[in-house]
């Protein structure tokens, strides 16, 4: 995606007080967007069947946000309470009254957490989630095992990380970018880094794990997952949280030695993380939360300004511009 070529900016006035709203519907005013990867999916021909709709063209994006609501015809809603769901990218969205994101329970926990709003899109929201899940549903780490973590530094990546180092693992990430990699050594004490795109991965995993690795926690795919399942241990388990490396590309990579899958008895999983909040998002918040109080947990998020911003902020997290949870603070 191009900003200004394929993403318009427009500006509408819009009237709060006479805005119409039918029964059950509020207009909320945005307060901050979250940004992330699944996006990318999104930009495709509506024929195309995938987890979560295509964007349609000519009208507004959407994403998890947060915001004030302003306006309400709806029971048990008054105007100053938290807003947690999906929103457009924009400055207002109008609510309708059957909207469903999944992260809609989360408006009561903004209103009496001090934690920071914006961290109900990041390690207290989906991608938090998305690392406690996968860590636990699929990874089922065991104190002392080695876990290699990919896009380390990321929205997802160093909650992994960080809920692993807790569990007792030995944590090794990578990322492509030297700032992200002192921050994952000297902010998150993971055991052993490197910046993928300066250092041979082989080379590295050789050296950093040099009794192979348990976990695979894998959110790029493609030739890192290829050069994983050679140092995988047997009974290893690759968690298939994402492959962004091949969101954005035309020439998917073909990862050709499968066959270790069968020969080190593998398990391959992937998951999306909407079909957990049920029965997870209760202890994943009161864990989290407890975790984040004791000073056990770190965030790094990186807020863009303004809803015009967002366009370029985007494609940053497609080619790692992005150091930290993509988050657009709207105002
Ligand atoms: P991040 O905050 O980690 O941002 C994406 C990062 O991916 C970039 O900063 C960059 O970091 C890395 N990256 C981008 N392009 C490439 C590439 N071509 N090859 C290798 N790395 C690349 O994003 P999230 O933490 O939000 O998401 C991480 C992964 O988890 C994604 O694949 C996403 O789709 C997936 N995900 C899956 C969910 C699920 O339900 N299964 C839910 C949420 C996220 P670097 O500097 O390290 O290259």
């Amino acid at each position: 995606p191009v900003p200004g070529e394929h993403m318009e900016f427009v500006t509408r006035e819009i009237d709060i007080e006479n805005f119409p709203l039918a029964d059950g519907e509020i207009l909320v005013k945005n307060q901050y967007l979250s940004l992330d990867p699944y996006m990318r999916g999104k930009m495709r021909h509506p024929s195309a069947k995938s987890y979560s709709p295509a964007f349609e063209i000519g009208k507004v994006l959407d994403g998890r946000g947060i915001g004030i609501v302003v306006k309400s015809n709806k029971k048990d809603c008054q105007v100053g309470d938290y807003y947690a769901g999906l929103i457009g990218w924009e400055e207002y969205t109008h609510i309708l009254a059957n909207a469903k994101s999944g992260i809609e329970s989360l408006a009561n926990e903004i209103t009496k957490s001090n934690a920071p709003k914006s961290y109900f899109l990041g390690i207290l929201g989906m991608p938090g989630l998305s690392a406690y899940v996968g860590l636990n549903k699929i990874g089922k780490p065991k104190k002392g095992e080695t876990i290699f973590i990919t896009a380390a530094s990321g929205a997802v990546g160093q909650v992994v990380g960080q809920i692993a180092k807790i569990k007792g693992l030995r944590v090794i990430g990578s990322a492509g970018d030297d700032a992200k990699i002192k921050y994952l050594k000297e902010e998150l004490n993971f055991d052993g880094v490197f910046n993928y795109k300066t250092c041979n991965t082989d080379e590295k995993l050789r050296e950093l794990c040099p009794n192979g690795i348990d976990i695979y926690f894998d959110n790029v795919g493609g030739e890192t997952l290829e050069t994983v399942l050679n140092h995988i241990n047997i009974f290893g388990r690759v968690v298939a949280c994402g492959m962004i490396s091949q969101y954005n590309t035309k020439t998917p990579y073909g990862v050709k030695n499968l066959m270790q899958i069968v020969g080190k008895r593998l398990l391959i999983q992937g998951f999306i993380v909407s079909d957990h909040y049920q029965e997870m998002g209760e202890s994943f918040q009161k864990e989290m939360g407890e975790w984040l109080k004791q000073g056990k947990l770190k965030y790094k998020e990186d807020i863009v300004e303004g809803i015009q911003n967002a366009p370029e902020a985007f494609v940053n997290i497609l080619t790692g511009k992005n150091f930290g949870k993509m988050v657009i603070k709207i105002c």
